[in-house]
């Protein structure tokens, strides 16, 4: 058959996580904590499943999470959400991506993606008829650069989709960030997805400062997050979209049509979970710890890096050392040291080679040091 997506293979993630597999090499590819979630939060899991809520839950999720995420919402960002119209549970950011991409985007619309991009983000505005537009993010840190933005604006932009903190980089938006989008949309029909599953990882005493908080863009836009990633229950795809009413109708329109509806148990579980904030306000000093001890050993190592601002991936660069592809280094070190990595220009339209590497370090203290000392072996 001719493929929808002729340019797209199996996901990185895919990939190297599976060659991490098959090589029994230490997996820092594939962004997952490599430690489980509270016991506690299973636990509630378990007695909501025993009693018996089982069936199909509502549609837009169950009212109690929705209620939470409202509360949370206001605590952390001070922002009010209405939870029966402006919250919507789904089955992962992923989801919440492809369905505020689908609930706005017709054929010949363009959509303004910022380079590198989550790799779900082309595939969704394509799948839809969309036209992606890309504009480079600037090097070294990957932030944006404004102008740019606003000179690949057109009479047929409907959507821009921004990420922060930012994965691959851990770039941090700015207050002036927000600002300057603001401006630039603010008297269009521009509409924007900002992903924010790294919402609660954020370092150096940076704040993440969710679009809800401008409102400007609190009007304009579908802020998509993750429970995956505040709860270390990656494997759960459960996550949320927050939207003004309006939004939020035609949001709903295309998640009905794709999952229904998510996991009820879990949404119980997490509902009751997210009653004690000190469950999410503590993981930007929880990861901290871990990116300072992953740095403070990548110092000995050949690489050169600037510390992730957010998220919880690690940026590295090797184009001093060597001119090999990012791949294929990723492949190696993989095979020869047992260290797996994501090799950056995945994330790229053009998969430009910057000869940088990601690693995930949401890991075990003992494997982020056994990968350290096996890092230190690399030969570039
Ligand atoms: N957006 C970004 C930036 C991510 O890193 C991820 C990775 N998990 C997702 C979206 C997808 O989140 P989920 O697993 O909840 O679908
Ligand atoms: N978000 C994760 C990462 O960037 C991967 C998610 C996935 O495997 N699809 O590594």
């Amino acid at each position: 058959i001719s493929s929808k997506l002729p340019e797209v293979g199996t996901t990185i993630f895919t990939v190297m996580s599976k060659l991490a597999s098959d090589c029994g090499a230490i997996n820092l590819s594939q962004g997952f904590p490599g430690f489980d979630c509270d016991p506690e939060l299973l636990d509630l899991v378990d007695q909501y499943m025993r009693a018996g809520l089982n069936q199909y839950g509502p549609m837009s999720g169950v009212g109690a999470l929705r209620q939470r995420i409202a509360e949370k919402s206001k605590l952390v960002y001070g922002v009010d959400l209405d939870s029966e119209s402006e919250v919507t549970v789904v089955s992962g950011a992923t989801e919440a991506l492809y369905a505020a991409v689908a609930a706005v985007v017709k054929l010949g619309d363009e959509v303004i993606l910022l380079d590198p991009a989550y790799d779900s983000y082309a595939p969704a505005v394509k799948l839809n008829g969309g036209i992606p537009v890309y504009v480079p993010l600037e090097m070294p840190d990957f932030s944006v650069d404004w102008e740019k933005v606003k000179t690949a604006i057109t009479a047929k932009t409907r959507l821009i989709m921004v990420n922060t903190p930012h994965n691959p980089s851990g770039y941090v938006w700015t207050q002036n960030d927000l600002d300057t989008l603001a401006e630039l949309v603010q008297d269009s029909a521009i509409l924007v997805v900002s992903d924010e599953v790294y919402e609660h990882i954020t370092f150096d005493g940076r704040k993440h400062l969710s679009l809800l908080t401008h409102p400007v863009l609190r009007a304009k836009t579908f802020v998509c997050g993750s429970f995956g990633k505040t709860f270390h229950v990656t494997g759960w795809k459960i996550g949320f979209c927050l939207a003004p009413p309006r939004l939020t109708e035609e949001f709903r329109k295309i998640h009905q049509f794709l999952t229904f509806g998510t996991v009820p148990p879990l949404q119980y579980a997490l509902a009751d979970f997210m009653s004690d904030p000190s469950r999410y306000l503590g993981l930007s000093d929880f990861y901290q710890k871990k990116r300072d001890l992953f740095c403070e050993g990548l110092k000995e190592t050949p690489f050169v890096f600037t510390p992730a601002q957010g998220s919880f991936f690690q940026m590295v660069s090797y184009g001093h050392l060597s001119d090999e592809d990012d791949y294929q280094l990723a492949v190696r070190l993989t095979k020869e040291i047992a260290v797996a990595s994501i090799p950056i220009s995945v994330f790229f339209s053009d998969k430009r080679d910057l000869k940088i590497l990601r690693f995930c370090f949401a890991k075990e203290e003992k494997e982020l040091l056994d990968a350290l000392e096996k890092i230190k072996n690399i030969k570039i």
